[in-house]
């Protein structure tokens, strides 16, 4: 079953929260010390590098690599936020972590406080989450009781705040630069990219921006060295575990950790208990709402970063929805899409308009009143929408496309992952797009 490695959730317990006392006996703020009274910032920072943790959010930048970009030497503050506005649909990972274990991020957050330098660090968390707001606030005030927190961390000479930040409420918060105009009190548009956060982000000052389960790692790789944390992971390339949800048409929906590159199939499963009520699977989403499906042909397929690149998905937050066989693809890629057109931020019309058109071209073959113009024209829709916020390709052992498109259609990823499913759509289920049109109805 492959639950016996257990980082992350190591101090969880159903229904219970784990606070400063439970969190000290099992060993927490180790890891704090250690970085703070043995290892130098930059220590920390080739550690984290060494260890091949990549952005648990839905990005996978490689955690160590950011941070060496944060310029060092340049007076002034400089800022770290944690984004903890998990808002896809499908994703509740986060969550778990805060509910279960708040002092593990608070951990993480301070080490990689200290590798910056930066000493005001924020926590953006999801406006719904008051249940985890309550229990982060709990922990932010033990740990600066307890000396963990504040001025001179544990005599160190190293001081850091960390402030709680309730976020508005919508998806596009989750895209780091929209978050940073949300937290300086401005309308939440991302920006233009360069400049780059780490060159100026809040206020115009340095900022790193990483995921809650990416700060929650990071005790672990300082506690537990970079060599044991990348042997944690199945795939040759892959570093660490990942917590993975499950939703959808499942025995057993919940959230588990698992080494990174465990096979989709096994995780469906044996984790999620197989398709529910005697069913046959249909498809995935692998990675939350903004990945692309995946088939059956996919089962086989290590839940990794580049191994669901390959297979023309994503990892993103590695949350699984499972349709069975009697979903409607189209019915839910429907669903999808009007939850995206719904959240974007109107500044771009490729992403403000288009969305609403496929929405609408969606609703109207679902509805049994489309022609084959139409399906030609979603596909138009999809092809122009798409694809216009990411290009390139970097250097080094990324290989991936992770820069942002200066002057491109689409401004942000929002466009971009909402194209996602609608391609796999007509990629993997045309048939069943085509079969709305001949059949004047939906079939299933
Ligand atoms: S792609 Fe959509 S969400 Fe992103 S900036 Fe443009 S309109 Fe806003």
């Amino acid at each position: 079953m492959r639950e016996d490695v257990q980082v992350l959730f190591k101090n969880r317990r159903p229904g219970e929260t784990l606070f400063l006392d439970g969190y000290r006996a099992a060993g927490g703020y180790q890891a704090l010390k250690k970085a703070l009274t043995r290892m130098t910032p930059e220590e920390v920072v080739e550690e984290v590098k060494a260890a091949g943790l990549r952005g648990r959010g839905g990005s996978g930048f490689p955690t160590g690599q950011k941070w060496s970009f944060i310029p060092r030497g340049k007076p002034g503050i400089k800022y770290l936020v944690c984004n903890g506005d998990e808002m896809e649909p499908g994703t509740y990972k986060d969550r778990q972590l805060l509910l279960a274990d708040p002092h593990q991020l608070i951990e993480g957050l301070l080490i990689a406080a200290y590798a910056l330098q930066t000493e005001v660090a924020y926590i953006f968390l999801r406006y719904a989450y008051e249940d985890c707001a309550r229990r982060v606030e709990r922990a932010l005030a033990e740990a600066r009781q307890a000396g963990f927190l504040g001025d001179n961390i544990l005599g160190s000479g190293f001081s850091c705040e960390v402030r709680l930040h309730r976020s508005a409420g919508r998806y596009i918060l989750g895209e780091e630069t929209a978050l940073l105009n949300g937290l300086e009190g401005r309308r939440p548009n991302p920006r233009a990219k360069p400049p780059f956060p780490v060159n100026e982000g809040l206020f115009g000052r340095p900022t790193v921006i990483n995921n809650v389960e990416t700060l929650a790692n990071v005790p672990h790789i300082i506690g537990g060295g970079a060599a044991w944390y990348r042997g944690l992971a199945l795939t040759e390339d892959g570093a660490g575990t990942k917590i993975v949800g499950l939703s959808g048409h499942l025995e057993k929906t919940r959230c588990v950790e698992l080494p990174l590159g465990v096979p989709l199939g096994e995780i469906i499963e044996h984790h999620g208990g197989g398709v529910w009520r005697g069913r046959r699977f249909k498809a995935c989403l692998p990675g939350g709402a903004s990945t692309a499906f995946l088939t059956r042909e996919h089962l086989s397929v290590p839940m990794d970063f580049d191994a669901l690149t390959a297979a023309r998905s994503r990892l993103g937050t590695a949350c699984i929805t499972v349709f069975d066989d009697r979903t409607c693809m189209l019915a839910a890629t429907l669903n999808l899409t009007r939850f995206f057109a719904r959240e974007s931020c109107g500044w771009c019309t490729p992403c403000r308009d288009g969305l609403a058109m496929v929405v609408w071209l969606l609703e109207k073959i679902e509805g049994g009143t489309a022609n084959q113009d139409d399906i030609h024209m979603l596909q138009d829709q999809a092809r122009n929408i798409s694809g216009q916020t990411m290009t390139g390709a970097m250097s080094g052992p990324m290989r991936k496309d992770y820069v942002f498109k200066v002057g491109a259609r689409a401004f942000c990823p929002l466009a971009d992952g909402a194209m996602a499913p609608v391609e796999a759509l007509l990629r993997l289920f045309r048939d069943e797009v085509e079969e709305h049109v001949k059949k004047g109805r939906c079939p299933f």
